[in-house]
């Protein structure tokens, strides 16, 4: 839990809710010291579809090389948020549309995740004359450890086959695109040893490829994938670990150039989610919490299934005139307000006393939570979004909607 956006919501007990608190000190200083873990070699780039808040994207921007966008609307976006920053353009399902958009913006890097891509990419930059830097996405045959979502190491939609792959080379040099080497991002939520011995694998298989094929591999990217334990949200993803693994490789492979692109990792302990509770109530024996808003606005414990954490702030606000909803001593489920059994924030949590009118802070809401949200069902307003600056005694600014809600 962030300590300053807790302090902030305790200074001000009027605080329109629900409310996205950013801590967007803490979330440079938290880049900062990922960027300081690994080799100055090695290229940072941010996934975007983590957290693309502008906000987000200037508090990131002194720690990164560059940012990985996954369709044409990320990648306007960003390029609009950060004038001149390097984009790294991935992503299945790209369109035509989406590819000459790229190629006419001077994309950085544009990763091709099929052949369909490479031969419509094989055609643009004929037509428009552009150089093309390309990196092949191959679902690599790689044993991928035990994942919270797997892209690749067996069948999946993501990257080429590696049956295709030698076929693809051939043609993305053929056709004078500029191939600078491959993109692996097999899996997501593992661990700094699992990161670790997934790059080893990886760097070893490209390597062989490239020397039985003769294609180039200046470039690897081992994607994003770094785990954030929502059942322990204290602890942090090894970054030590993972950094001196990865100088290892470099030094062993001073010609590679190798990057990542986490998001999650980057921001998910950025923001909170902070809410009012509205209603208590008993149910055969099971305590429940009503708050404002829910998982139109916080989907990730419903997309992923897990309880979001969260802090319980007392509040002496509530109607002198109305008996108070309390929750009897014992574990509390946490709802949303929306009509479905699957709006739930947090299962039997141990709270301490929870009474209607409390506060409470999910944290962990810094990435895949309000962007992933279905905001438009029920049709409740959206929650207001306020962000602590870097200066001390600045007044956090507040604004009434999101990226999501502007797009
Ligand atoms: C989503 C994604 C990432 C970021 O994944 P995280 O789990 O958020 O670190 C990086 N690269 C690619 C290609 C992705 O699809």
């Amino acid at each position: 839990m962030s300590q300053a956006v807790l302090d902030h919501v305790r200074s001000r007990p009027d605080l329109a809710l629900p409310a996205y608190v950013t801590d967007l000190p803490g979330l440079s200083a938290h880049a900062a010291r990922v960027r300081a873990a690994l080799p100055a070699q090695l290229e940072l780039l941010y996934a975007a579809k983590a957290n693309p808040d502008p906000e987000v994207l200037r508090a990131l921007a002194p720690h990164f090389d560059g940012v990985e966008v996954a369709s044409g609307g990320e990648l306007e976006h960003v390029a609009a948020a950060l004038p001149g920053v390097a984009l790294s353009f991935g992503g299945p399902g790209k369109t035509e549309a989406d590819l000459e958009l790229a190629v006419r913006s001077g994309v950085h890097r544009l990763h091709v995740e099929s052949r369909r891509e490479l031969d419509l990419l094989a055609r643009l930059a004929a037509r428009t004359g552009r150089a093309v830097d390309v990196l092949l996405r191959v679902n690599a045959p790689l044993p991928v450890p035990d994942a919270p979502l797997a892209m690749g190491g067996g069948p999946s939609p993501f990257g080429l086959d590696p049956g295709d792959l030698d076929a693809a080379a051939a043609a993305a040099r053929a056709a004078g695109l500029r191939l600078r080497g491959l993109h692996l991002h097999l899996a997501s939520g593992l661990n700094a040893p699992a990161c670790a011995e997934l790059a080893a694998a990886a760097v070893a298989w490209a390597c062989a490829w490239s020397v039985r094929t003769g294609h180039p591999l200046d470039e690897l990217n081992f994607g994003g994938g770094m785990a954030v334990d929502y059942a322990n949200p204290d602890a942090r993803f090894d970054w030590d670990t993972y950094g001196a693994a990865l100088s290892g490789l470099v030094r062993q492979h001073p010609g590679l150039r190798l990057k990542v692109e986490p998001g999650r990792a980057l921001t998910a302990y950025g923001a909170c989610y902070v809410t009012r509770v509205l209603d208590v109530k008993r149910s055969h024996g099971r305590t429940f919490a009503v708050v404002l808003g829910g998982t139109h606005h916080l989907r990730t414990p419903a997309a992923r299934g897990h309880d979001q954490p969260l802090t319980v702030v007392p509040s002496e606000r509530w109607p002198a005139d109305l008996p108070r909803p309390a929750a009897p001593p014992g574990p509390v489920t946490l709802v949303g307000q929306l009509c479905t059994p699957k709006d739930v924030l947090a299962r039997d949590a141990p709270v301490p006393a929870l009474r209607a009118g409390d506060v409470v802070a999910f944290s962990l809401a810094g990435a895949y939570a309000w962007n992933i949200s279905h905001t438009a069902f029920l049709m409740h307003p959206p929650p207001a979004f306020l962000y602590l600056q870097p200066t001390a005694g600045d007044q956090p600014r507040a604004r009434r909607a999101g990226p999501a809600a502007a797009a």
